[in-house]
């Protein structure tokens, strides 16, 4: 049976969101009072739809797992935020982004969607404006923009290399408006545990408490997922250390459909990993990519420090390889360039998996200042790393793992296929197709919590208002509570020897290997097994020091380990159904002659959604098939 309805209004491209919102239906501001919606997450999805919904006058629950809701890892954001202003008179448009982004993610992202993320995106731009976000401004007083990869307009809004932060206090000023009026409350350093589902409803959640270890119920009439992506799967990424895929797991588990699990963005410019000791690796913007200059010597295993590599002996692969787009190629396509370079053993630095990212030429032409300006956050952050400064030497950068394209299926009204089950920004699938532009997921994931959800959850809980508070006391609260705790009680009893923190390095060397930057069905295959055997092994020998009724991190993160075990597992079993490259996902068996991605739009041009069957039961695959009319598919070609 295929469950899944995306809801695609009919009608136009340019008129579906209008025409939709126009037919959706409100709750009106006395019954708004009577409704709670739980918010899981206070990124820049969740931040946004709490605070908005709060001031329509809901009763909001907000979660995050941090001390404070400012510290979702949208704080981390650097480069900027796309939208189709078209202040640089470049002729840019509203139908421009939605191609860009449909292009660049290989035209395997809903059109309907996709439209509706890009006519939004002016909205979210003025919005964050008005909050008083200091966006780099030009000399008329305009916000400024620059260009970033797989497009060729300038459109990315930004405040230095602090994008998401500037945007996340924005966000936050607004909720602790909220808070102070008391349409929202905040439940910070809280996990959620387990979805709970009544009458086929969503209807609450579990949480634990990370000061005290307490168990925790609450209710709600709708519960919205901001949970953020699950990059950190791989154990070495550029996401925040805390950042993980359990809330969206434990949906799935009870029944909302995950979708294309295995569609993951591997960043080209993260500072190289350094050693075997290291828990984390830090991006470098891809703004860097407007004026840094990709490069590898043209002889293999040069031994010359790069300054004393003269003009003729570097080679710009990216400009070589891609003209028209040169260093402004799309992520995937710059990265699959790097691997495919130190794979033949160009690669600099102590590993040889590395690639010089060049100011050298920029910093001539625009001077010193201009690059201080512009990016001098990056240059100081880089610096304090590697203890090299770019001014003088460039930079060595190298693909990391880092966004996720892949998430819980939701409609177009963003809900997930538990009703009253929501997922926005980068926890849901929906905008970003087989690969994610830059600065696009700022701006999808605000605009999924300001100017989408709040119009859609309305329509949802029209049929609510009648429905009480919905109790605590349930037998399905009981037995999530249950479950929970007795997970908790099996984590601690193991008493094995080996950390969640082993378990998790080592589950992010099979997915890096076999499900990584490239993918074959031999690789995949061992990966399956391998995963299983890595479960078994933690379940009988993880170690969680400490007890239950305290803040006890190891707990936490063999929680979040054990879900990904499982995850992973996921994206493997997507990774081989789906046999073609697109994007991200490329299956080394389906290549073009110069080595690109070959898609197989009669086969695969449909977004995946998997049902869950049980522990150790294979997944079902439900197929969404893409229809394409606005767009002619074509191969992806940035040259
Ligand atoms: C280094 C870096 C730089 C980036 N730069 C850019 C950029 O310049 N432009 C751009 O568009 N995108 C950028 N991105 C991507 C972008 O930052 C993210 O996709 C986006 O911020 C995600 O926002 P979110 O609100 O969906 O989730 P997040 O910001 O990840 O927030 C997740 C929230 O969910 C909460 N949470 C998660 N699980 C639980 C749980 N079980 N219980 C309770 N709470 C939970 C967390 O506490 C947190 O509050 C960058 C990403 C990285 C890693």
């Amino acid at each position: 049976m295929n469950k899944l309805n995306a809801k695609i209004p009919d009608g136009p491209l340019t008129d579906k969101w209008t025409n939709h919102k126009a037919k959706l239906r409100l709750v009106n501001p006395a019954n708004r009072r009577k409704l709670d919606i739980i918010v899981v997450g206070t990124g820049l999805a969740g931040s946004s739809a709490a605070s908005t919904l709060g001031e329509l006058g809901y009763n909001v629950k907000v979660f995050c797992y941090q001390d404070s809701p400012r510290r979702a890892h949208s704080v981390a954001a650097q480069g900027g935020i796309n939208a189709a202003k078209n202040y640089k008179n470049d002729n840019d448009s509203i139908y421009r982004l939605f191609y860009d982004m449909i292009k660049g993610g290989d035209f395997r992202a809903r059109e309907a969607n996709v439209y509706r993320a890009a006519e939004v995106s002016n909205l979210v731009i003025d919005h964050y404006t008005a909050l008083g976000v200091p966006f780099a401004r030009d000399y008329g007083g305009l916000i400024e923009n620059r260009s970033f990869g797989g497009v060729q307009v300038s459109r990315t809004f930004y405040a230095k290399g602090q994008t998401g932060q500037q945007c996340l206090i924005g966000a936050y000023s607004a909720l602790s408006r909220q808070i102070e009026k008391g349409t929202v409350t905040i439940y910070p350093r809280r996990e959620m545990m387990d979805l709970v589902v009544i009458d086929g409803k969503a209807r609450g959640i579990i949480t634990r408490n990370l000061i005290t270890g307490e168990i925790e119920r609450h209710s709600a009439h709708a519960v919205v997922l901001a949970t953020g992506g699950y990059g950190t799967i791989y154990y070495l990424s550029t996401l925040a250390l805390n950042s993980n895929g359990s809330a969206a797991w434990r949906a799935h588990k009870r029944g909302a459909l995950f979708a294309n699990p295995s569609f993951v963005q591997i960043h080209p410019t993260s500072i190289p990993v350094l050693n075997d000791h290291q828990c984390k690796l830090t991006l470098m913007s891809e703004s860097l990519r407007n004026d840094g200059r990709v490069w590898v010597p043209k002889t293999k295993g040069d031994p010359r420090k790069p300054n004393e590599i003269p003009e003729d002996e570097r080679d710009y692969y990216l400009e070589r390889r891609y003209p028209a787009f040169g260093n402004l190629v799309p992520r995937d396509v710059a990265s699959r360039a790097a691997k495919e370079r130190c794979d033949a053993g160009y690669g600099v630095g102590p590993t040889g998996l590395s690639v010089y990212l060049d100011f050298r030429d920029a910093i001539q032409k625009k001077g010193r200042k201009y690059i201080e300006e512009n990016y001098g956050n990056l240059f100081e952050m880089y610096e304090k790393i590697t203890g090299e400064s770019p001014y003088e030497v460039p930079m060595r950068i190298y693909p990391a793992g880092h966004y996720t394209m892949g998430g819980l299926w939701v409609d177009y009204n963003l809900m997930t296929t538990i009703p009253g089950l929501y997922a926005i920004g980068e926890a849901n699938f929906s905008d970003h197709g087989a690969n994610r532009l830059g600065a696009s997921s700022l701006m999808q994931t605000s605009g999924d919590g300001y100017f989408i959800l709040p119009y859609t959850i309305a329509d949802y809980l029209a049929d609510e208002i009648k429905t009480p508070k919905i109790p605590t006391s349930t037998p399905e609260f009981d037995a999530a509570e249950k479950e929970v705790k007795d997970r908790i009680e099996k984590l601690m009893s193991i008493n094995g020897t080996e950390t969640a923190t082993s378990f998790h390095k080592r589950l992010g060397k099979i997915m890096w290997d076999y499900c990584g930057m490239v993918r074959n069905e031999e690789g995949l295959k061992k990966a399956l097994t391998l995963l299983d055997e890595l479960k078994d092994e933690f379940w009988k020998n993880l170690k969680v020091p400490d007890t239950v009724n305290e803040l006890n991190q190891e707990l936490e993160k063999a929680n979040r380990v054990a879900d990904f075990l499982e995850l992973g597992k996921l994206m493997v079993y997507d990774a081989l159904n789906r046999k073609e490259s697109c994007g991200a996902h490329f299956r080394e068996e389906s290549q073009t002659e110069t080595g690109e991605a070959k898609r197989d739009d009669e086969n695969y041009s449909y977004v995946a959604a998997w049902e869950f069957t049980g522990d150790g039961k294979e997944p079902i695959l439900h197929k969404e098939e893409l229809k394409f009319e606005y767009v002619k598919l074509q191969e992806r070609s940035y040259k």
